[in-house]
């Protein structure tokens, strides 16, 4: 990475979308808080972060962003959904509520909520050579699970069990848990480099 910082937005309607931000910047990248299309169309990369898919769903279609965000994916903007970012990002959502759309472009199906209200949250340490040593630890907050991938998608990370929830495909990086309030910085790291192999 020489020269001007990458420039990464951020989709800034709802959700934790300061603490990529903040990860972003300690990285050195330039992050862009996203909330118009003139904001989309001014990054390298995109960030959709955890909070709630319907919310991020209602608001991107009332802005104006849903339709410049598919067609930013579609021509092979990098984007990186974390939790209901990677709802956003998938092609068929079981448990969706009534109506609600994602952007799409993961060849992919998610199960919203699929812990259950007995388990919300937890944390647990996932391999994932990619990123190699030491394991990622990952945390988990009302998460997704990827119940069925396509052909052209790489599983990342599964839980002991087999449940996947980490993918990637083409320009594509989504998981089920939040790296952005743990500290750990190898999945942004990971993402800039995607960004860098392509610009
Ligand atoms: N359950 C939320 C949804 O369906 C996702 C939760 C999260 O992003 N932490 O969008």
């Amino acid at each position: 990475m020489a020269g001007k910082p990458q420039r990464v937005g951020v989709l800034a309607l709802q959700g934790d979308f300061r603490e990529h931000l903040a990860v972003l910047s300690g990285l050195g990248a330039d992050g862009v808080a996203v909330r118009r299309p003139e904001e989309l169309a001014s990054v390298d990369g995109l960030i959709i972060p955890g909070g709630e898919s319907t919310v991020i769903d209602k608001l991107s279609r009332l802005f104006g962003l849903a339709e410049p965000l598919k067609a930013a994916i579609a021509t092979g903007l990098p984007v990186y959904g974390t939790c209901a970012g990677l709802i956003m990002l998938a092609d068929r959502v079981r448990d969706a509520i009534d109506g609600q759309q994602t952007l799409g472009g993961f060849d992919i199906e998610v199960r919203r909520n699929a812990f259950g209200s007995q388990l919300e949250s937890f944390e647990t340490d996932l391999d994932i050579p990619q990123l190699g040593e030491p394991a990622v630890h990952a945390v988990f907050i009302r998460a997704p699970v990827v119940e069925e991938v396509g052909d052209g998608v790489i599983t990342l990370a599964s839980l002991p069990d087999g449940r996947v929830v980490a993918v990637e495909q083409g320009n594509l990086l989504g998981t089920s848990f939040h790296p952005e309030i743990t500290g750990d910085i190898r999945f942004h790291r990971y993402f800039l480099k995607k960004i860098a192999a392509r610009s």
